[in-house]
């Protein structure tokens, strides 16, 4: 087991609907040790890959990718949310994303001048669930004519399904930690 497994086994709780809370370590608190393990184990498994820049989104992913960019040494870009209609400025991407846990369609916003042609992107997020915030920001990058060369997950929760779908479709996905069952009853996590 590695150490973001561990931390989730003592400090994560199983919510009612698919939810687990992370709070303590990873979206609310930061744990930068924890943190810093993390970017240094997704340079580890991404290692020989050619990355130029790393991409994620508004507010969880930014701590993670942060530590990636740090050990890969390439700029971290973070899309921005916004759950209200935004004008379509002609200088911006634009993707919508229903939100597994705000229950809300967010526009996910990219200035057009900070992702250019041919760029080799690193997704990071700290969830995958069901797959709508990685499907915006892949839309993003086929708008900008970037290409998406990995994507890079704290924690995937594998009984939604969408990780399966994209590796299937090509995607090269890293899970720090990938859950395959879990129980609010009983708090008890299962991983792949
Ligand atoms: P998806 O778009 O893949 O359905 O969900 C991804 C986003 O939803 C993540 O960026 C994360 O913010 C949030 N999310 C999804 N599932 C969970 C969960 O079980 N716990 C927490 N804390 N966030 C989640």
């Amino acid at each position: 087991m590695n150490r973001l497994e561990e931390r989730i086994l003592r400090d994560g709780v199983v919510k009612e609907g698919n939810v687990l809370k992370v709070g303590g370590f990873l979206n609310h608190v930061i744990d930068v040790d924890l943190m810093d393990w993390m970017g240094q184990e997704f340079k580890r498994r991404f290692e020989g890959l050619q990355v130029d820049k790393i991409l994620t989104i508004e507010s969880s992913g930014i701590a993670i990718a942060t530590m990636a960019g740090h050990y890969f040494h390439v700029p971290v870009l973070y899309a921005k949310k916004n759950p209200r209609i935004v004008t379509m400025d002609d200088d911006k991407y634009v993707a919508d994303a229903f939100s597994f846990t705000h229950k809300v369609t967010n526009h996910v916003i990219v200035t057009k001048t900070y992702l250019n042609p041919g760029e080799k992107i690193l997704v990071i997020d700290d969830f995958l669930a069901n797959g709508a915030a990685l499907t915006a920001l892949s839309s993003i990058i086929e708008q900008a004519g970037a290409e998406l060369v990995g994507v890079g997950i704290a924690v995937e929760k594998g009984m939604q399904g969408a990780g399966d779908r994209f590796r299937a479709n090509g995607m090269r996905i890293e899970s720090l930690a990938l859950i395959d069952e879990m129980d609010a009853e009983t708090n008890t996590i299962k991983f792949r």
